[in-house]
């Protein structure tokens, strides 16, 4: 079960720059309809998997996308606002930045031109990619697009038609039954281990 997190600072606390009625908008009905949704969402996974009745799996995540996204999305955003006491990033962010961006003002202006242009709805966001060993800043126009914004995968399979049509054609379930006979589960057991440290 999800829960919510608890607002690290009073209602008030971003006033005049958030206001206090937008915050309890925001927190205690966006914020609380992607948590309650999530739940939902996996109870029904759970009980597809029980059944071993997949007819909705389609529509079960999308739906499973786009509110645990969301609620992943909110936490780190209610989390990384604070009251309107000046801070920086600490010696060890700022390099990284200045390394990747050139200097903090460029940052601040990708970052900002990036949120302002999402299409839509959306969210700009300051990512590190543990695979490359750098920070991205990322547009994210639907946060409902079929990822789990904050998750590191550990196990995936190309579904591109490269990947199987020469030799399976159109038998996607054939290549994916055969999938299972080549995955090498020393390595993810591995990218496990190494995300819980
Ligand atoms: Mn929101």
């Amino acid at each position: 079960m999800l829960k919510m997190i608890e607002l690290p600072y009073p209602l008030n606390a971003l006033e005049p720059y958030y206001s206090a009625k937008t915050l309890e908008l925001h927190y205690k009905i966006l914020y609380k309809g992607y948590v309650d949704n999530t739940n939902k969402t996996e109870e029904k996974l759970q009980k597809a998997r029980e059944m071993k009745d997949f007819t909705n799996i389609k529509c079960l995540e999308k739906d499973l996308s786009f509110f645990d996204s969301g609620a992943i999305l909110h936490e780190l955003f209610f989390e990384n606002l604070g009251p309107a006491i000046p801070t920086e990033p600490n010696l060890e962010l700022m390099t990284q930045i200045i390394k990747d961006f050139g200097n903090y003002e460029n940052f601040k202006s990708q970052f900002s031109e990036a949120s302002k242009t999402v299409e839509a709805s959306g969210w700009g966001i300051l990512a590190w990619v543990p695979k490359w060993n750098k920070l991205e800043i990322l547009q994210c126009e639907k946060h409902q697009n079929l990822t789990l914004w904050g998750c590191v995968p550990i196990l995936v399979i190309d579904m591109w038609e490269h990947s199987y049509y020469l030799q399976y054609y159109t038998e996607r379930a054939e290549y994916i039954k055969a999938f299972w006979n080549i995955v090498n589960w020393n390595v993810v057991n591995k990218r496990f281990k190494e995300l819980k440290k």
